[in-house]
């Protein structure tokens, strides 16, 4: 038996599975809150975006956003698949570092990195900087002259103006936004200008990320459309030619049966032939072509268990069902109305007999992670596993209310591994200090 709409399998004592393994046995050896992934999941996923590249015959990178979940053990995984790596932060390029993830196949992007942060990536000799503005421009000079390096590999992120049909709070794309140079007033040809035969920096071509969780590829069409407009006009004003163009993440994944992802090969194919168009009408060489899918990597292959701890029953409004975990480690329903499918993993093939709503342990009322899930009937003790945890929820955990950060267990072909330790309280207050 499997559960529907999730790729997770019922062994014959009615407990749920992941990897081959038994989920009961796992929270007991390794405790609760745990994220469990699985590793051949993870495996398909980067095989899908690259596999396909390589049917089409095109030249690609295909970078994993590894702010999804980034962990030594994930990026040594991200390396085994011959993935690149986006990272966005001095703490996402040091984990990549320790997991020995080779620098040239990393992009350092955001949106105020600091000259530590451009420093570190170019001593490391790191792959890309995706410039987001003009102080990165700044900072990429004065960093250069200190280190005397020339020729940094940059790419330059321009919003396009997009709306991708998404929750407001991922969307990145529009113009009122924080990332990247707008196209429209003309702050991308700017940039461009500066870059183009700068001594510092060897200008690559144009990046753009137009949102999270979407669903179709119209979206990527529209970017690609305007992207290429304004190749068009550096085509013929500066007889530029891009050598790579970086059309970003956001491909779509099942949480609960609303959503319906396209096959990862399907993203990549309709980009790939929106691209063509474009590259024939402007008569110009295919450009290297990258992507950077986070949440499509990782988010389907991992589930989270929890103990269920206390029930309370309001007569005729709802019942709340309590866990040992929440918001600190999955922040995404309080943060963004995110839904999530569960089941009573130790009672996969119970009978449905009743509707709970599944609270978190933290003093917070928005501290819910699913509201209204349909449950065999359930008691103290009992394990919930949530589906599509695998994106976004580690990377994302909190220590609200001094809770310790879960453990994270990795399972393939049958056999488990530890690869993030459950926080202590030690861990909690390792950096306090007294005041006496
Ligand atoms: C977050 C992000 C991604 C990954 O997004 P997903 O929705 O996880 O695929 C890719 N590129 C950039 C620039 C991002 O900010």
């Amino acid at each position: 038996m499997v559960i529907e709409h999730h790729p997770f399998p019922v062994n014959d004592k009615g407990h749920l599975e992941i990897g081959g393994l038994d989920t009961v046995k796992l929270a007991e050896k390794y405790g609760t809150p745990l994220y469990v992934y699985d590793v051949s999941m993870i495996r398909k996923n980067a095989r899908s975006f690259v596999d396909t590249f390589k049917k089409l015959g095109v030249r690609a990178k295909v970078a994993y956003a590894s702010k999804a979940f980034s962990s030594i053990a994930m990026l040594q995984v991200a390396k085994q698949e011959k993935l690149c790596l986006d990272v966005v932060s001095e703490g996402e390029l040091y984990t990549a570092l320790k997991a020995d993830f080779p620098a040239e196949s990393i992009h350092l992007h955001g949106n105020n990195k600091s000259q530590e942060e451009i420093s570190m990536a170019i001593q490391n000799g790191i792959g890309c900087i995706v410039v987001d503005n003009f102080h990165d421009i700044e900072l990429i000079e004065t960093v250069s002259k200190q280190l005397g390096k020339k020729d940094i590999d940059v790419l330059m992120r321009v919003t396009p103006g997009v709306e991708s049909h998404t929750h407001e709070y991922i969307m990145t794309g529009n113009e009122d936004s924080k990332f990247g140079f707008d196209l429209q007033n003309g702050q991308a040809e700017e940039a461009f200008k500066l870059m183009q035969h700068h001594e510092a920096i060897h200008f690559k071509g144009l990046h753009c990320h137009i949102g999270s969780q979407i669903f179709e590829t119209e979206g990527f069409k529209i970017a690609a459309d305007m992207l290429f407009k304004e190749l068009a006009k550096w085509k013929d004003l500066y007889d530029y030619i891009p050598e790579v163009l970086n059309l970003g993440g956001g491909f779509g994944i099942r949480y609960t049966k609303e959503d319906n992802p396209l096959p990862y090969n399907v993203y990549v194919e309709e980009l790939i032939e929106a691209v063509k168009q474009h590259v024939e009408t402007l008569n110009i060489p295919m450009p290297e072509i990258w992507i950077e899918p986070g949440r499509s990597i990782v988010g389907n292959t991992g589930i989270t268990l929890y103990t269920i701890g206390s029930m309370k029953n309001i007569p005729g409004i709802r019942k709340y069902v309590s866990v040992d975990g929440g918001m600190t480690d999955n922040i995404r329903p309080a943060l963004y109305q995110a839904k999530y499918e569960a089941v009573i993993a130790n009672k996969a093939t119970k009978p449905i007999t009743d509707t709970v709503s599944i609270a978190g342990k933290s003093c917070e009322s928005g501290d819910m992670l699913i509201w209204d899930l349909s449950v065999p009937d359930i008691d103290h003790g009992d394990l919930l596993a949530v589906f599509s945890t695998g994106a976004y929820s580690y990377s994302m955990a909190s220590h609200y209310n001094r809770i310790p950060n879960a453990a994270v267990v990795f399972v393939e072909n049958g056999s488990d591994k530890l690869v993030v330790k459950r926080e202590t309280y030690k861990d909690v207050v390792k950096n306090d200090l007294t005041y006496e």
